[in-house]
């Protein structure tokens, strides 16, 4: 498809592409909507095999962050910063590099961490930029255990929206920061639940010494990578990268709910119709993964020192969506989207702007 043709389909502000032949850095920012404020996203760093596959993702993950950031009432847009993996990257001073690119933003993105960046690249961008958030640090706290929480708010409102009792099975595919931390509450928490009675946790991830460590600390049994999405669970928690479930997928999936922190997990829409049509129950991914971004929206441009009580909110606008969607026989998406839809509604950042002479223009002299 026309590159611009693309982002006029959903409306993208601005797409920026970058290099430093000294470093080694590439890859895209992608801003798509700041009508609600400024664009909060992360970064995330992967082997693209072609740079189209890049721009793709930064393109799709920064509309999510919108729609994440609106569904969750933030005041903030959204945006993503891919970086591309490879073999002559010099990771420290490449990401120094980025933290310069995000400062000349003066505070119109912040980002934070996604998928492949660690601590280090964090600390890299942050000696270069302020607005990253370089955590953990105990004022901002962890913002993946942020995320965490909030998928397990989800997760619980899923369970009772579902009547779900008894011995129950959750399966997460990826044990990185975020599906770590998730299968420990789910563990921790789980048989407080009415009706729960135990939990079972099924781990997969393609980092196998991951995995056997997460496994052995909370008692869990390891699947292959291949087999998680047809595990024969209750909960199925996609924790790992996005495009996991197809059409044709969701025909394989035992699980009687799919909650998890991946961003976009569905291949298409008409995934979650497939997901529909077999009862289901799917909890939009960009609703019960927000835990990350409000605590981000909170700490910077709200000054709110503790987002626990947001957080919590995921429950009760998770069970919202659920409700409505039973009520109008479509799927959680369908509403989800709708509701972040309603709050864009409102004229953009570069809408009809009045012209109004510039330091160089004959009516400023
Ligand atoms: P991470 O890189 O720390 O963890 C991802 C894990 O998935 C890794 O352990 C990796 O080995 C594993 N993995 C990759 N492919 C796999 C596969 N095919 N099967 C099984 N395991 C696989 O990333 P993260 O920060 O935990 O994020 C996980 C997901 O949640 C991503 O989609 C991310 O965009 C999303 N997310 C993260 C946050 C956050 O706060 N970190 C917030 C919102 C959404």
């Amino acid at each position: 498809m026309e590159f611009f043709q693309q982002l006029s389909d959903h409306d993208y502000e601005q797409v920026i592409a970058f290099n430093n032949n000294a470093t080694g850095l590439r890859g895209f920012l992608a801003f798509h909507d700041t009508t609600l404020g400024p664009a909060l996203g992360g970064v995330r760093i992967w082997r693209y095999p072609t740079d189209a596959d890049a721009l793709a993702d930064a393109l799709r993950l920064s509309r999510g962050m919108t729609y994440k950031a609106s569904l969750a009432g933030l005041p903030c847009g959204g945006a993503k910063t891919v970086v591309m993996l490879h073999d002559d990257l010099r990771r420290g001073e490449a990401f120094a590099g980025l933290g310069c690119m995000i400062e000349s933003f003066a505070g119109r993105y912040f980002c934070a961490r996604d998928v492949g960046i660690t601590d280090a690249d964090l600390a890299a961008i942050a000696t270069t930029t302020r607005y990253v958030a370089n955590e953990p640090s105990p004022e901002l706290g962890d913002i993946s255990e942020h995320t965490a929480i909030g998928v397990w708010q989800g997760m619980r409102a899923c369970l009772s929206f579902g009547g779900i009792t008894g011995k129950i099975r959750v399966a997460i595919q990826g044990v990185g920061s975020v599906g770590h931390l998730l299968a420990r509450i789910v563990k921790r928490e789980a048989s407080n639940q009415p009706g729960i009675e135990s939990v079972e946790l099924l781990l997969a991830d393609v980092d196998e010494s991951r995995v056997a460590a997460a496994a052995r600390e909370l008692g869990a049994s390891v699947i292959l990578p291949d087999e998680i999405l047809a595990a024969d669970c209750d909960v199925l928690a996609p924790c790992a990268l996005g495009g996991v479930i197809s059409p044709e997928s969701a025909a394989r999936i035992k699980a009687r709910i799919v909650c998890g922190s991946a961003n976009n997990i569905l291949i298409s829409p008409d995934a979650a119709d497939a997901l529909a049509k077999r009862n289901v129950i799917y909890a939009p991914d960009y609703l019960v993964n927000a835990g990350g971004l409000i605590r981000g929206a909170e700490y910077f441009l709200q000054g709110i020192a503790d987002s626990h009580p947001s957080l919590m909110r995921i429950h009760e606008r998770t069970r919202h969506v659920l409700d409505l969607a039973r009520e109008r026989n479509v799927s959680p998406s369908v509403i989800a989207d709708e509701l972040a839809e309603a709050r864009l509604i409102r004229p953009k950042r570069y809408d009809n702007l009045t012209w109004r002479g510039s330091v160089n223009s004959p009516a400023a002299s």
